[in-house]
């Protein structure tokens, strides 16, 4: 299985990026974040639990992530692998989510991470919150608030990787078609 983390700050174009490559090497996109938006536009009970973290622009706590990853994983058992996108966001995430994968035989293959700077963050969410219709893209606090939770408990998560020799920088500012090839190049030399 090719399995993918691909990782970087909100706004580093993750979501955009994995939907590229998901169908260049058939790999399922798992967009946490994309998960809880459903259910919070379904109104379940999991939406509820997460919107009140996500307007703050704070973390979903982790058992609940972690539930929700593993049985998105278990929906799909015909994958060639995963792009997993805004997962895993803490190191308790990271351990969870390498358990869990070497229960199934499998492990992730490499991270891949989109390098932009703050900078250009804000002013990517700010711009994509004109249309996103998404609350924690709206508000620059809100903004401000998920970058530093990414500096503060999820930046760590590279190091995770890096200490396994699994971790690849990609410069995200720029072409996107651009990105795109950087992020296949290394994935083909996973093959
Ligand atoms: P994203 O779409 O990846 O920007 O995620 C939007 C929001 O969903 C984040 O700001 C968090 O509140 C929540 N979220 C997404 N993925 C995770 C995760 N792996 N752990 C905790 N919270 C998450």
């Amino acid at each position: 299985m090719l399995n993918i983390v691909l990782f970087g700050p909100p706004g580093a174009g993750k979501g955009t990026q994995a939907e590229r490559l998901i169908e260049k090497f058939g790999l399922v996109h798992l967009s946490t974040g994309d998960i809880f938006r459903f259910n919070i536009k379904n109104a379940t009970e999991l939406g509820k639990l997460a919107k009140s973290y996500i307007d703050k622009g704070a973390l979903v706590p982790d058992e609940v992530t972690i539930a929700m990853l593993k049985d998105t994983v278990e929906k799909n058992p015909e994958a060639k692998g995963f792009i997993f996108d805004g997962f895993p966001r803490t190191t308790a995430q990271a351990e969870a989510l390498d358990t869990f994968l070497a229960e199934k035989n499998t492990s992730i293959s490499r991270m891949l991470a989109l390098e932009v700077n703050e900078e250009e963050l804000v002013k990517r969410l700010l711009e994509r919150g004109k249309v996103s219709g998404r609350a924690d893209d709206a508000d620059v606090s809100i903004i401000q608030n998920r970058i530093s939770v990414y500096n503060k408990e999820t930046s760590v998560v590279k190091d995770y990787y890096e200490n396994q020799n699994k971790y690849t920088g990609i410069n995200g500012i720029g072409n996107i078609g651009e990105i795109t090839q950087a992020l296949c190049d290394a994935i083909e030399q996973l093959a």
